[in-house]
């Protein structure tokens, strides 16, 4: 089997609420999008997005992932894209880096192999679990009040777990982070992200603030060395997410100690080649999971699903629904949905997500051999 056309298609996705991040430094209100058609001489069509959480939150920008794939075109052309590890060397010798760009690629491979072998990518990862994974919602970082508005929002089309975002003025965040305790229902989990908003000293000071309510806190601090440092001083548990996108971050976090928690995001890793990876490293060490798109459509969330319903339920804390927070669904009545607050993958060989050619529109670019 063989490449035989590679189409680049743009869609904006609007935001239903516009977004704050940690510390509201960062909005935004609507995600530029890429989806890509890879077509084979086999008949085989894999489809594959790449929608980074705007182009502030990480380095990662939408229209860099369409020039990323202009660059690359012609590398992975008339290759197999069943052989996954050839199409990241083929990918990695044309463009070294730009892993956002390589992962919508890397899934509408992962879309084909699944295809070809006739199971779905889950059962390709080494097998589902036949349950579902608990979605995490996103809470937009606000005062206390308006961010259990959200989780209540939430609660009410059954989300058991909740990502808030919190970070800037330290005594707001120690009162954000107690309230919203006080709040949470017993069957509740809520992960604390700061997004990178501390510096090590605020770090410390709300972490040991808050050390005998038992939370876990995401990306503290900038930089892998940052939350090194603040391991050492603090108790409480440690999710890394931004300052883990390759493969050495992650043997470097699971040997060193440094985060109890991965949040692995599929677009930021490059792709589920490079994610399931990280995904053994911390079953071998003992670190539990949560497993996302970076952002995107019912695609982006769909790849997220697969990879989570691969791993053992004690280790798979949770996963999310970019898709509850758009205004548009590009495959209606396709993929991975809330159902109870969880998302599941179904038998559809591949991801099973073919989108509606109305909403996508033409391609921006096409290449061929
Ligand atoms: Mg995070």
């Amino acid at each position: 089997m063989k490449i035989t056309k590679i189409s680049v298609y743009q869609k904006d996705l609007p935001l239903k609420h516009p977004y704050w991040l940690s510390g509201g430094r960062l909005k935004f209100e609507v995600l530029d999008a890429t989806f890509v058609k890879i077509e084979t001489d086999a008949g085989i069509t894999g489809w594959g997005e790449g929608t980074p959480w705007g182009h502030t939150y990480v380095p990662a920008h939408g229209p860099g992932i369409r020039a990323g794939i202009e660059t690359m075109a012609q590398a992975i052309l008339g290759k197999d894209p069943r052989k996954l590890a050839h199409m990241e060397r083929a990918m990695d010798q044309c463009l070294p880096g730009h892993l956002y760009a390589k992962a919508p690629i890397d899934l509408a491979c992962w879309d084909i192999a699944g295809q070809a072998a006739d199971l779905p990518i889950a059962d390709m990862l080494g097998g589902r679990d036949k349950e579902g994974t608990w979605i995490a919602s996103s809470v937009s970082s606000g005062d206390p009040d308006y961010m259990l508005d959200i989780i209540k929002s939430y609660r009410k089309i059954g989300y058991k777990v909740h990502s808030c975002k919190v970070g800037g003025d330290i005594d707001k965040d120690i009162g954000r982070i107690r309230f919203l305790e006080d709040n949470r229902l017993p069957d509740e989990r809520i992960l604390y992200d700061v997004n990178r908003a501390w510096t090590r000293r605020e770090a410390s000071i709300v972490m040991n603030a808050v050390a005998d309510l038992g939370i876990t806190v995401e990306q503290p601090c900038e930089t892998l060395d940052d939350i090194a440092g603040l391991r050492q001083i603090t108790t409480t548990p440690i999710s890394v997410d931004e300052s883990l996108v390759t493969l050495q971050d992650a043997t470097r976090i699971a040997r060193d100690g440094l985060a109890e928690v991965f949040g692995i995001k599929l677009n930021r890793v490059g792709g589920l080649t490079r994610a399931v990876r990280m995904r053994d490293v911390a079953l071998a060490h003992g670190i539990q999971m949560y497993i996302m798109a970076t952002g995107g459509s019912v695609m982006a969330d769909t790849e997220a699903a697969h990879l989570a319903q691969s791993i053992p339920r004690e280790f798979r804390l949770g996963t999310w629904a970019c898709q509850d927070m758009l205004t548009i669904d590009i495959a209606p009545g396709q993929g991975a949905r809330n159902v109870d607050g969880k998302l599941t993958v179904s038998n559809i060989p591949g991801h099973g997500i073919v989108p509606d050619p109305a909403v996508l529109g033409d391609p921006v670019a096409v290449y061929k051999e």
